[in-house]
């Protein structure tokens, strides 16, 4: 963690950060002759997060958008640059100060995710997915479970995972199958997981497994969240999954087989853990739309770039109206989902219950992702449909975006439901 830390200390990092956006959240209401600020919303980032930016944009250029090419191809594990990404304070940035991470914010967190993702989707969502393994531990853990699971991560390039889905349970959290059973002071757990990222290469796994089996109990109170160590007999990663996109990043099954968990590993307390599963997506779908962002603004990048060189018809590709307008469709979606990616990352971080923005900027950047990158083939042409040219990448990589961290239909079920409570309270 040197570069990027030593420029900045780490505790300053977090500090300064939160102290400029307390003070544009209070703008608003102040008087606009005291406040610059307070005549309006300031869509300014801080200094410090433009400075995270560089480093983010430098490092994508630099060290993952020449490797990205073959990490595709062999869909090998990026270590090497998970390695340097965490050395210069990439990675883990929310972990909190007195476990020796630098405590950023999310919306900090958006700022660099949208830059590696820019990079390679794939390498992005290895790195993003500790922060999905750790946040139950942040939102939960105990003071002792966070010294031990997050500071761990801090003195090393370590990964974790987050184990919810199974092969039958996917949106259908509620039906999941994996049981852990108390015996004295410990808990085996039985069950198998699926399509775990970081699955292969994850030092401990955030797990979620039914604790009461009682089918009349409620959801809320069923399920229970445990910390395992990947050294704990009987837990058993399967095969590296080979998929349509986001190739160097590792999606596994994983076995439980009589893994047994001391209670002290129970992340709040026994029947608390959906609510802990769920809960960590108000801090997490922001960053996944970030890094649909991310996909999205190098699509543009790639087909605004390339119609700038090909020519048609006696003139370049973008000086046919069909074309620019394509490419203005684009920006209009890319900038509309990196305000709602970073509202919904801003609210979390001031306290503010962020769910239905998180859903939205989810969703939508999504959605903007994969109709970048389908356009941005397009404006290729028949280079476009082929992998010497960067654009099909970008389009399978794009599809999970709507997919994982809870799927397209999903993001409009939470977002209907939410708008839905609002309404009737109203009424
Ligand atoms: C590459 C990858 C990485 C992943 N990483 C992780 C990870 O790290 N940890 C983890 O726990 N999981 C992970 N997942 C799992 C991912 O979150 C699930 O695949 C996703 O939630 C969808 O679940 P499913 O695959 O079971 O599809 P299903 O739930 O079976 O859904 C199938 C289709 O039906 C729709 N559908 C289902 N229920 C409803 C409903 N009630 N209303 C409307 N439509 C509905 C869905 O939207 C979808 O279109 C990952 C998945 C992939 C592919």
């Amino acid at each position: 963690m040197m570069a990027f830390r030593s420029a900045l200390s780490t505790k300053a990092l977090g500090q300064t950060f939160l102290r400029s956006a307390t003070v544009r959240c209070k703008a608003t209401a102040t008087d606009p002759a005291t406040n610059p600020l307070a005549a309006g919303i300031s869509f300014e980032i801080s200094d410090e997060q433009r400075e995270y930016q560089e480093v983010a944009r430098k490092f994508a250029r630099e060290e993952i958008i020449p490797k990205a090419p073959e990490y595709d191809k062999s869909g090998e594990y990026p270590m090497d640059i998970i390695k340097k990404a965490w050395e210069i304070g990439l990675m883990n940035t929310h972990i909190p100060e007195d476990c020796g991470g630098p405590g950023l914010g999310i919306l900090d967190a958006c700022i660099v995710t949208e830059e590696l993702a820019y990079g390679c989707t794939g390498v992005q969502t290895a790195i993003e997915a500790n922060s999905l393994g750790q946040m139950p531990v942040i939102i939960a853990g105990s003071a002792e479970q966070k010294k031990k699971y997050l500071g761990r991560m801090t003195e090393a390039p370590l990964m974790c995972a987050y184990g919810v889905t199974e092969p039958g349970a996917g949106s259908d959290v509620a039906g999941l199958k994996t049981k852990a059973v108390k015996k004295g002071d410990e808990y085996v757990i039985n069950g198998n997981k699926m399509w775990i990222t970081n699955g292969g290469h994850a030092n401990w796994y955030f797990v979620l497994a039914r604790t009461d089996p009682d089918p009349k109990t409620s959801t809320g109170k069923a399920f229970t969240g445990f910390i395992v160590d990947r050294d704990t007999p009987g837990l058993t990663p399967g095969r590296k999954e080979w998929n349509m996109g986001q190739r160097a990043s590792d999606t596994r099954g994983i076995t439980f087989e009589d893994v047994v968990v001391p209670k002290e590993n129970v992340l709040g307390s026994e029947g608390m853990g959906f609510k802990i599963a769920m809960g960590a997506f108000d801090k997490t779908r922001p960053p996944v739309a970030a890094g649909a962002v991310g996909l999205a603004q190098r699509a543009l990048d790639e087909a605004t770039k390339y119609s700038m060189e090909r020519k048609t018809m006696g003139r370049y590709i973008c000086e046919h109206q069909a074309v620019a307008f394509i490419l203005a469709d684009m920006a209009i979606g890319i900038e509309a989902s990196r305000l709602l990616t970073y509202r919904s990352s801003w609210m979390i971080d001031q306290g503010q219950r962020n769910t239905y923005f998180a859903s939205i900027a989810k969703a939508y950047a999504a959605d903007v992702a994969n109709k970048a990158a389908t356009d941005a083939v397009q404006v290729f042409g028949g280079n476009g449909f082929n992998s010497e040219y960067p654009v099909e990448k970008l389009m399978r990589d794009a599809k999970i975006y709507q997919i994982y961290e809870g799927t397209a239909q999903i993001q409009r079920h939470i977002i209907a439901r939410e708008l839905l409570t609002k309404a009737k309270e109203m009424m």
